[in-house]
């Protein structure tokens, strides 16, 4: 399973916490973590093993939408911060509608996250 796990600035932390909490089940063998570049770095230095793709204003959304396009992803994880303007803001339009048009599980806030991977 190919989970997608992405944070803006100010959710990078909340982020960090919601993989400890759930450790036990995102370290699992059967799931590979694929993260935009700052999300992953942070989540390698909390002991995840992340493949990391471009940091999210540089192309990373949108690297990470296109695998969803090509049904390369399971689940996406995105702590989106709804308080800041972002420069890539039409990638992460892009991200989002890929999700609903291949119907892949979204989770734009901890507690939908919480919900989603209690399931799998
Ligand atoms: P980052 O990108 O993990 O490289 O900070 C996330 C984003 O801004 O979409």
């Amino acid at each position: 399973m190919h989970i997608a796990i992405i944070s803006h600035d100010g959710k990078k932390a909340e982020m960090i916490q919601f993989l400890m909490d759930y450790k036990a089940i995102l370290a699992q063998k059967k799931i590979s973590l694929i993260a935009t570049g700052t999300t992953g770095e942070k989540a390698e230095k909390a002991g995840f093993n992340v493949k990391k793709v471009l940091s999210g204003p540089m192309g990373g959304d949108a690297q990470i939408a296109a695998k969803v396009a090509e049904g390369n992803i399971d689940l996406v994880i995105f702590f989106r911060d709804p308080l800041e303007k972002h420069p890539h803001e039409p990638d992460i339009s892009m991200l989002m509608r890929l999700c609903d048009v291949h119907n892949i599980p979204l989770a734009t806030n901890p507690a939908t996250a919480e919900l989603l991977i209690k399931a799998i």
